[in-house]
């Protein structure tokens, strides 16, 4: 454990900073540690255990062990789902302290990591909970006199990679159903979030979870995160975060043939028609982009409104969005907190340069915030063509482009003009418009009259360059299990 000299308002004072593996947690074996930072300060928190090949190889192996030979393969479904209920209910008994430590590493606005992510964790292993008991085959009329079932089996040792925008959230979406279908597995979280990973460690221990069932490397990605997909250990690789490092372990997976899953990047369209309630259009379009300093893959980052009521919604979205409270994550009246760390920083204040230099108009924003910590101002670019770079790259930051369109067939053919197809919005009233668009956008998921509306039961995924699989919901379920079909001669 490290001790915090200066911690801000998190009400922990000593923050686990080893690698949990086979139930212990232990120092790096290279000994190296690497930093994490408070973005809202720039400040050092703590030095970080850094795992790389040789831990991974270690964690694996504890993995499997518990797999293969552990009391986690005997154990009944019913007590994994209770298992996982313990753990949720020990997230709940913490849930304050979860919400300040995620804060503190991430930079996310205390009321949003509060009442918004931790919920949401919560939420999802309880989801994940019911499922372990319910996860089985059929029975399948063959011809001639057999009797064939499938049964559904855990694929194994789950090596799961996520992202450092919603930390504790992302531990959620990849154990859930991990563990409701009895994989067991090798978490490395984000370089620049490592620390409410390790805290959702400490407490699956304390929930009962048996040794190497739960493993967590924290590291970097060209280490740690390369040797987890390399591993012939690791039967499935789940994988969040950006376009070009799936690719990069699509790759590598192939040599042992790993299954893999990916969660990426959007550029998401969301559309307004000038028959739309325009309060919650303009609302919808602040939460829509905004939400986490832009800092989701879903971000409904181009925002199409239609040119009847096109200069009165951009000069009502602008005095909206220069409303926006900055400052102190930790103040529970922010609303937007820093982005992550210096070079999404840097990244995003470029794309604004860009978006200035190609001609799109700024009406907001358009600049660094304060003089410490990656505080960007909301950003609105109006009047955007669809070939600017502020409107076909991901930014991942507080940057709207706001694109004026005619009618459906083309707003539909131009919210399509993209390589990504992980989320969009329609805002109308009229409800053939609305299904028209969700029916012909090329989308994992579409929003009517409303946007970031998460549920654990319901899949999230990407069409193209977004994605492979799906995660949430039943469907989720099946990135963790094989299906065994028996067939048996009757006589
Ligand atoms: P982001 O821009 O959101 O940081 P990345 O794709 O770089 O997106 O990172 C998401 C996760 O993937 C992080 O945990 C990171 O350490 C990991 N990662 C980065 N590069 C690799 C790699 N080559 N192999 C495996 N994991 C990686």
């Amino acid at each position: 454990m490290a001790t915090i000299t200066e911690p801000r308002r998190a009400t922990r004072r000593t923050f686990q900073t080893k690698l949990l593996i086979d139930g212990q947690w232990r120092e790096s074996l290279s000994g190296r540690t690497f930093e994490t930072y408070d973005p809202a300060t720039e400040e050092l928190i703590a030095n970080v255990s850094e795992g790389d090949a040789s831990d991974i190889d270690l964690a694996v192996k504890a993995a499997r062990k518990a797999f293969d030979s552990g009391p986690w393969r005997k154990m009944d479904a019913r007590d994994r789902g209770r298992l996982m209920n313990r753990l949720a209910d020990l997230i709940e008994q913490n849930i304050d302290e979860l919400a300040e430590l995620e804060t503190l590493d991430n930079g996310k606005p205390i009321s949003e990591s509060r009442n918004g992510d931790l919920p949401l964790v919560v939420d999802c292993f309880r989801y994940y909970a019911g499922w372990a008991d319910k996860i089985h085959g059929q029975t399948i009329p063959v011809r001639g006199k057999y009797f064939c079932y499938t049964k559904r089996e855990p694929i194994g040792v789950a090596g799961q990679i996520i992202p450092w925008n919603f930390p504790m959230l992302m531990v959620a979406w990849k154990w859930g159903p991990a563990l409701a279908a009895g994989c067991t597995v090798v978490l490395k979280p984000a370089e620049q979030t490592p620390l409410t990973a390790l805290r959702l460690g400490e407490l699956a221990l304390e929930a009962g979870y048996p040794a190497g069932v739960v493993n967590i490397v924290p590291g970097f990605g060209e280490t740690a995160g390369a040797a987890l997909v390399a591993h012939p250990g690791v039967d499935k690789i789940a994988f969040t975060g950006e376009g070009r490092t799936a690719q990069i372990i699509m790759k590598s997976a192939a040599d042992t043939m790993k299954r893999i899953t990916f969660e990426l990047g959007g550029k998401s369209p969301n559309i307004v028609f000038d028959d739309a309630d325009l309060d919650a259009a303009i609302e919808g379009a602040v939460l829509g982009l905004y939400l986490n300093q832009g800092q989701c893959c879903c971000a409904g980052s181009r925002l199409f409104v239609q040119d009847t009521v096109y200069d009165k919604f951009v000069d009502r979205l602008a005095a909206k969005v220069k409303e926006r409270k900055l400052g102190d994550p930790f103040d529970t009246a922010t609303e937007q907190g820093p982005q992550v760390d210096k070079a999404q920083f840097d990244k995003i204040l470029s794309y604004i340069e860009k978006g200035k230099a190609q001609g799109a108009r700024c009406v907001a924003g358009g600049e660094r915030y304060g003089d410490k910590g990656f505080f960007i101002s909301p950003t609105i670019f109006a009047d955007v063509k669809d070939d600017m770079a502020i409107a076909c790259d991901e930014i991942f930051g507080p940057v709207l482009s706001v694109i004026k369109f005619s009618d459906i067939e083309e707003v539909i053919q131009r919210a399509n003009t993209t390589d990504f197809g992980l989320a969009a919005a329609v805002w109308t009233r009229d409800i053939g418009k609305a299904h028209a668009v969700a029916d012909r956008v090329r989308a994992g998921t579409v929003w009517v009259n409303c946007y970031d509306v998460f549920d654990a039961a319901a899949p999230f995924g990407g069409f193209k360059r977004s994605g492979i699989g799906r995660e949430l919901g039943e469907k989720a379920l099946d990135n963790y299990t094989e299906l065994k079909t028996v067939t048996v001669a009757l006589d």
